[in-house]
């Protein structure tokens, strides 16, 4: 009975001691009267989650108020202004995206050059010039859109016996100086009289082309 006894002694002086601890103020019983953040806080942006910033007693560091996440803002929408397209530019869809941070939350489709289109009739090749299918292309910038195919052209004229070519050209009179150095030791002697080659005769003729 005696242990007992004093047990009892024991814990009632030591209740007591807390009770009078806490009367003055003892550090397990602090009001938390000032306070103070746990940690720097941050506004929420639409990329990024916010932080409170917590409370905290500022004498004894008993957290109040823990830090917590701030969700997300919403981005701000604006629409990316559909393109129309050139010669030179693609042409692409409407998208959206956001003011602030940029992110795009609908991607533009991105679709193909805007041409002019006119429709081309065949040009028939000649003896010296090229000619072309019957195609599309643009009225602005040439681009071909289809068909067109190259026709070659026959490679030159061919005067035959009479000096005169099915398109008309006769030699040395349409030819001029650009072809007269070819034609020089094959038929020199019907060029004599020309204008062109008036001052070329036969053998000089003969002489450039072994020059060349
Ligand atoms: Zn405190
Ligand atoms: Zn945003
Ligand atoms: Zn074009
Ligand atoms: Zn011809």
């Amino acid at each position: 009975m005696k242990k007992i006894l004093f047990l009892m002694i024991v814990v009632a002086l030591s209740v007591l001691t807390l009770a009078s601890c806490a009367w003055i103020g003892g550090e397990n019983e602090c009001a938390h009267e000032v306070t103070m953040p746990v940690g720097a806080g941050k506004a929420a942006t639409c990329s990024e989650e916010g932080l409170t910033p917590g409370k905290k007693c500022a004498d004894c560091g008993t957290v109040i108020e823990e830090q917590t996440a701030i969700a997300k803002l919403d981005h701000t929408i604006e629409t990316i202004p559909a393109v129309e397209g050139s010669c030179t530019v693609k042409s692409k869809t409407a998208g959206e995206k956001c003011s602030v941070c940029g992110y795009v939350t609908k991607a533009p489709v991105e679709g193909d050059y805007k041409h002019n289109p006119v429709n081309v009739n065949a040009k028939e090749p000649t003896c010296t010039e090229d000619g072309y299918e019957a195609g599309v292309k643009c009225g602005d910038c040439g681009t071909v859109i289809s068909g067109m195919a190259t026709k070659p052209n026959k490679g030159g004229h061919d005067y035959g016996d009479n000096g005169k070519c099915e398109c008309g050209a006769t030699e040395g009179g349409n030819q001029g100086g650009n072809e007269g150095g070819n034609q020089g030791g094959n038929e020199g002697g019907n060029q004599g009289g020309s204008t062109e080659s008036g001052d070329q005769d036969g053998i000089m003729d003969t002489e450039w082309d072994e020059l060349k």
